[in-house]
Parts: C-alpha cells; structure tokens; sequence
C-alpha cells in the first residue's frame, strides 16, 4: 500500500493486493465476505457518498479516523473532500 496519485485517478490510498486490503479492513473491524462484499457487522457496507455497495474490487477509498468508506467513483471521494474542507 503507498499513498499517491495514479495517473487519471484520484487516490490517496492504492491497494497493492487483496490481502494487504483483507487485512487492513479486518483491522478496522470490517469483514470480506461472499463475492467479495465488505460487511460490517454482518451487514452490507455501502459507499458513504453514493449509497453503492462495497466490494474490495470497487473500494476506492477510506478515510483513516472516520471508518467512512467510499466507491472507486472519484466524485463520491471529492464530494467527501469538499464536505470535510467545508466545515
Ligand atoms: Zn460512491
């Protein structure tokens, strides 16, 4: 896992692999489930933004401290940006 920005994306955490990803959100309390669902308490996790369901392959962001988690869409990740800078 490195910070930066891909080229055409806007990211700030890359995810190197599926393991390291595993980990990190069973760290944070949060499963992989069948089809690759992310679950929190057994429940469906959607995007904080979109309201679009999880998974590890269209997981495009967490916010470290607030457990927000958001889609691959960068306008989901930009609306939380402005948000935040917002308040
Ligand atoms: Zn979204």
């Amino acid at each position: 896992m490195h910070a930066g920005l891909e080229e055409g994306k806007l990211n700030l955490i890359v995810f190197d692999n599926e393991d390291t990803l595993r980990s990190l959100l069973e760290g944070l309390g949060l499963e992989v489930g069948q089809g690759k669902k992310i679950l929190r308490d057994g429940k469906a996790e959607k995007c904080s933004c979109c309201d679009e369901p999880l998974t590890t392959k269209n997981l495009g962001n967490l916010m470290p401290g607030s457990l927000e988690l958001f889609c691959d869409r960068p306008t989901c990740l930009a609306g939380y940006i402005l948000r935040y800078r917002g308040h």
